[in-house]
């Protein structure tokens, strides 16, 4: 039978590229949702005729409904409605492809209801790890990560039954926009600057994120929570030329790697057909024309985000959520312009040290903990 999916996010990076995918896969689609941007949700949804599309803003919403008003799609408002759409009886996979703590309450509707998760939307994982992770087990839901290391590892971990073959995970990094620099010179750059990334073209949030190296931190996170692994045995490498995706170790000292393009599309497209494969018109990887292949330690005093995500690993508990909620509310500040790319740091920093962590936190104190970290944010700022 024929594949139905759903994606949250529809309109970003990720969500253009899964339709990418599903139309080249020949998916169906049941629904489909954006934030504001209602004109690219119109196209997606004249193109792809899902059966509902939601806007999580109101007014987006009411725009979209006169405009779809003639198809047989169904138009729904408000941030309940994610999870109404993550819910939808005909998808079989939803795809989380929102960006930040939002997709939260989505996923675990996803979960829920048994669907097959192919999840890009790392800041859920990361707030809530433990939580959803141990939803996904007591209903017995599939998560199939997208974001492209964790791709990897999933990949070079098929056929690997006993969690303790692993002795370690490397997460490749390409180090970002500021690579080299010190802290003090990086500290001087930019939105613009900040917003080239030298090898992958993502949302503006992620893209902030790859240039403080918090994205590996969170990825960090997101790998422990993932394959239920201590922090010691998740190692990151930075490796400029993003071909070599991730690699396992494992106790034999054999080390396997996922190479190829960087390319969304490819880890998007495994999440959808796993466990079979399926042909793709990407470019193949030329191994004979690509650079030579390096690994470097990263300069975690030059970008210091990296060792603040370690060391909330570490404390566990709400420590996670107030590092994700902090991060989120400064990157929107940085995105508008009102704080400095060294104040990304200091705000999170100070939020963790303001905050005091919960252990083992229900649902209701990891939101209260995100609450009480941005709040931090806006008052530091
Ligand atoms: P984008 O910013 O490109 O897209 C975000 C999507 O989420 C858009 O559809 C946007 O709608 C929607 N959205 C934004 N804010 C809200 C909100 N408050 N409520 C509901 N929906 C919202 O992000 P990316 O595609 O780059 O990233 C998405 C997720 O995937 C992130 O968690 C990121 O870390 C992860 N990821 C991304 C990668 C990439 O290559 N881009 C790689 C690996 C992981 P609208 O367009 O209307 O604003
Ligand atoms: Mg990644």
């Amino acid at each position: 039978m024929k594949k139905t999916i759903s994606i949250l996010g529809a309109t970003g990076s990720i969500g253009r590229q899964t339709l990418d995918v599903a139309e080249n896969l020949g998916l169906r689609v049941a629904a489909l949702t954006a934030h504001t941007n209602v004109r690219r949700l119109e196209e997606q949804a004249r193109k792809f005729r899902p059966a509902l599309a939601v806007m999580t803003d109101e007014a987006a919403a009411r725009d979209l409904a006169i405009r779809l008003s003639d198809t047989e799609t169904k138009v729904r408002g408000g941030v309940e409605a994610l999870s109404e759409a993550a819910a939808l009886l005909a998808a079989d996979t939803v795809v989380t492809a929102v960006v930040g703590m939002v997709g939260l309450a989505p996923t675990l509707a996803a979960i829920r209801a048994k669907k097959r998760i192919a999840l890009a939307n790392k800041e859920t994982l990361v707030c809530a790890g433990e939580l959803v992770m141990a939803a996904a087990d007591t209903y017995g839901a599939e998560i199939v990560p997208v974001d492209s290391e964790h791709s990897a590892i999933f990949q070079c971990l098929q056929g690997c039954g006993d969690r303790r073959e692993i002795r370690r995970l490397i997460l490749t990094c390409s180090g970002g926009p500021f690579y080299g620099m010190s802290r003090e010179e990086a500290g001087k750059m930019t939105k613009a600057d900040a917003l080239r990334h030298p090898n992958w073209t993502m949302g503006p949030k992620i893209t902030v994120d790859c240039a403080t190296l918090m994205n590996k931190g969170l990825e960090v996170i997101e790998a422990m929570r993932l394959y239920r692994l201590p922090l010691e045995q998740v190692s990151v490498a930075i490796h400029r030329q993003s071909i070599v995706h991730s690699l396992v170790e494992f106790r034999d000292g054999a080390v396997l790697a996922q190479l190829g393009t960087p390319d969304m599309r490819l880890p998007i497209r495994y999440a959808m057909t796993y466990p079979a494969r399926a042909e793709s018109p990407a470019e193949p990887l030329d191994l004979l024309s690509c650079p030579p292949l390096t690994f470097a330690e990263p300069d975690r005093n030059a970008f210091p985000c990296l060792s603040l995500a370690e060391a909330a690993a570490v404390t566990g508990g709400t420590a996670c959520a107030i590092l994700n909620a902090a991060n989120e509310e400064a990157v929107r500040l940085f995105l508008e312009d009102r704080i400095g790319f060294s104040d990304i740091y200091r705000l999170t920093e100070r939020a963790l040290g303001e905050i005091p962590a919960v252990v083992n936190p229900s649902l209701e104190e990891i939101l209260a903990a995100d609450a009480a970290a941005r709040r931090s944010v806006l008052a530091n700022s």
